[in-house]
């Protein structure tokens, strides 16, 4: 996707803060974070959320489930963290390329929103 904001970061137009990547997955600090930790795992294919995730494949899904672990590894939230996906215009997704937000570093609010 040639004007897609994380597809230009993907393939490094856009400058990032990188903490992961892999075949499948780019993972970068978001810019603007809203905890301690702040991490976006996107796969490197563009989908525009997952009401589009139809044409991915299993691997390219576990992919992303298999980075946000490692990253939560790298770092150091064993105190555990939040994982969110904000999915069209009610979750106010702002960016139509798939990405989860990985949040942690701090207590999370009990009520998820
Ligand atoms: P959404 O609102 O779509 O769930 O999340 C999009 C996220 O992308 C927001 O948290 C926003 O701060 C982040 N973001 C937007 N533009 C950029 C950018 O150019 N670089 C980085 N690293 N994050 C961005
Ligand atoms: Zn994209």
């Amino acid at each position: 996707m040639e004007n897609c904001l994380f597809c230009k970061i993907i393939r490094g137009e856009i400058p990032s803060g990188k903490v992961y990547e892999d075949e499948n997955v780019y993972a970068f600090r978001d810019i603007n974070p809203q905890a301690p930790v702040h991490v976006l795992v996107v796969p490197k294919k563009h989908f525009v959320s997952l009401s589009d995730i139809q044409s991915a494949s299993d691997g390219e899904l576990a992919a992303c489930l298999r980075a946000v672990r490692l990253i939560a590894e790298q770092e150091k939230l064993e105190n555990g963290y939040r994982l969110v996906s904000n999915c069209g215009p009610d979750a106010c997704q702002s960016v139509p390329h798939l990405h989860f937000h990985i949040l942690g570093g701090r207590q999370m609010a009990d009520q998820m929103a």
